[in-house]
């Protein structure tokens, strides 16, 4: 099997050309007609796996068709310097954060889909900065995201897409309460109204109770 249209975007598929990426890795192969489909993945995938293509592919390949939101919400705002980004990423390091933009700008290429990424132990002013250029794919960890949620300058009302990378990880670093915020306690739209992603190296209780939490009649997928 091959990267292909219709399946995936055409313009997409030029920026994974742009990659030299030629063949999907299992998790890619999987994700994509899942998450086309409409439903909810709990992925089991370890780093390598290639898991970043796995939620960014699908994603971005919808949104390219789809076009930016034109929602009451952004149409209210669109003049403030607000970001109404409609794909949320959350990872649990800056390292990892930053891996996933540097990909998202790669796919993002000529695309409507500006990429942004936060993250602590930054000066917030810079990203500050970056979201008020435009914000619709955004790459965050989880306690520099609730910082700008509080200072107005990040709203979730416009999310299609939540991603959790590496969940076992963010709540193995103590990120749950922060996570339940951002997720349940903002004005993110509700399950079943948002398309939710998980992936995770390992799929222990509190991994569990998070899906069941976070997902709407999940598919569940390990590579
Ligand atoms: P990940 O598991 O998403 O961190 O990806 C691991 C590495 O594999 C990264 O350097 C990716 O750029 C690369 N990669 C992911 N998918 C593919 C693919 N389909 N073809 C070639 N390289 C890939």
């Amino acid at each position: 099997t091959e990267f292909s249209a219709p399946q995936l975007d055409e313009l997409l598929l030029e920026n994974i050309k742009l990659a030299r990426f030629t063949k999907p890795t299992p998790v890619q192969k999987y994700s994509v007609p899942i998450v086309e489909n409409g439903r909810d993945l709990m992925a089991c995938a370890q780093t390598g796996s290639g898991k970043t293509g796995g939620f960014l592919f699908p994603v971005l390949s919808e949104s390219f068709k789809t076009g930016p939101s034109k929602t009451p919400e952004q149409g209210r705002n669109f003049y403030s310097k607000k970001g109404y980004p409609t794909a949320l990423i959350l990872a649990p390091t800056r390292e990892l954060a930053t891996q996933i933009f540097d990909e998202a700008k790669k796919f993002t290429y000529r695309s409507w889909v500006r990429p942004c990424v936060v993250y602590g132990g930054a000066p917030i002013g810079n990203q500050m900065r970056e979201v008020d250029h435009g914000c619709d794919l955004l790459v965050a960890t989880p306690g520099r995201l609730t910082d700008l949620i509080d200072r107005g300058k990040i709203s979730l009302a416009n999310i299609r897409y939540l991603v959790l990378d590496e969940a076992d990880r963010m709540l193995d670093m103590g990120f749950e309460p922060q996570i339940r915020q951002i997720v349940e306690g903002s004005d993110m739209p509700q399950v079943g109204d948002r398309q939710t992603l998980m992936f995770s190296a390992t799929f222990p209780v509190d991994i569990q109770q998070l899906a069941r939490d976070f997902l709407n009649d999940y598919i569940f997928l390990s590579v």
